[in-house]
């Protein structure tokens, strides 16, 4: 067996209560490595999108620690890359005002980020729409400049939560395909929020399973091919077998087994 990948980030022992009184997480573990596609899927409500804040530091555990082994470093938010379910796009600025934001809030100029800006948009697609206004693209498109605006600060660390969800069946197998050859050139590591069993068994290298709330990893799947699909892969019966295998594991059959 091969000894697996360091973890980029850690996180042990967490829980976390919000002062509502609901307990998102309890007793949640994971290892980020680096250069995984991993996937968390869970039902609606079990603490995914809270996993994902509490990776990129917008909120904090109530108890158990999130670190970056490897890295001294302390801040860890230039590193990030964020792509929320709604593309939260200005509809007052063309698509490289929009890609071009996180720069901005680092004092990067519009003329120092125009080289960054062009490269992000190439990396999607969308070179030719960099004067065009959301309200002129199509959810997918939106979904593109979303995602470029994420890679604009080349993070190693890319964090989607439900990008897809919100798109037809076209555009969503279309933006599977260009997000596994994306992975492939930049070589970033990418955490994947989705309660959809047939895209985790699409992108991932490994699944890990989480409960209803109060959300901890039930299992993981592991051992995934990692890159690009070829063309009949979601049509193989490999893929067909592998959703299965998932689905079971999501209904519980068998929790807390490792395949
Ligand atoms: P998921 O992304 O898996 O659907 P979330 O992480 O969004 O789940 O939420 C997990 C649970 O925590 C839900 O019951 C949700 O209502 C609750 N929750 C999420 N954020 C907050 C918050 N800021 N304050 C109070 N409760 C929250
Ligand atoms: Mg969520």
């Amino acid at each position: 067996m091969m000894q697996p990948a360091p973890a980029l980030v850690s996180l042990q022992g967490i829980s976390k209560i919000f002062s509502s009184g609901v307990t998102a997480l309890a007793g949640f573990d994971l290892d980020i490595r680096a250069g995984e596609f991993i996937s968390l899927l869970g039902p609606s409500g079990c603490g995914k999108s809270t996993v994902l804040r509490l990776i990129a530091g917008l909120a904090e555990p109530t108890e158990g620690r999130v670190t970056w082994p490897g890295s001294h470093n302390n801040d860890h938010r230039g590193e990030i890359g964020f792509v929320f379910q709604d593309p939260t796009l200005m509809p007052w600025a063309n698509v490289a005002d929009n890609v071009w934001l996180p720069l901005r809030l680092r004092g990067v100029s519009r003329r120092d980020a125009q080289d960054r800006i062009a490269e992000s948009l190439a990396l999607v697609g969308l070179s030719d729409f960099a004067k065009a206004y959301p309200r002129e693209l199509s959810g997918g498109m939106r979904m593109r400049v979303s995602i470029a605006r994420a890679l604009s600060l080349k993070p190693r660390l890319l964090l989607m939560d439900e990008p897809f969800a919100a798109l037809d069946e076209i555009a969503r197998f279309r933006l599977n395909d260009d997000l596994l050859r994306l992975q492939s050139e930049l070589r970033c590591t990418i955490v994947f929020v989705t309660h959809s069993v047939y895209e985790s068994a699409y992108l991932s290298s490994r699944i890990a399973i989480l409960s209803p709330r109060p959300g901890r990893v039930v299992a993981e799947i592991e051992g995934l091919s990692p890159g690009p699909r070829a063309k009949d892969f979601r049509t193989s019966a490999s893929y067909t077998q592998l959703c299965g295998r998932i689905s079971e594991f999501l209904l519980g059959q068998t929790a807390g087994e490792r395949l």
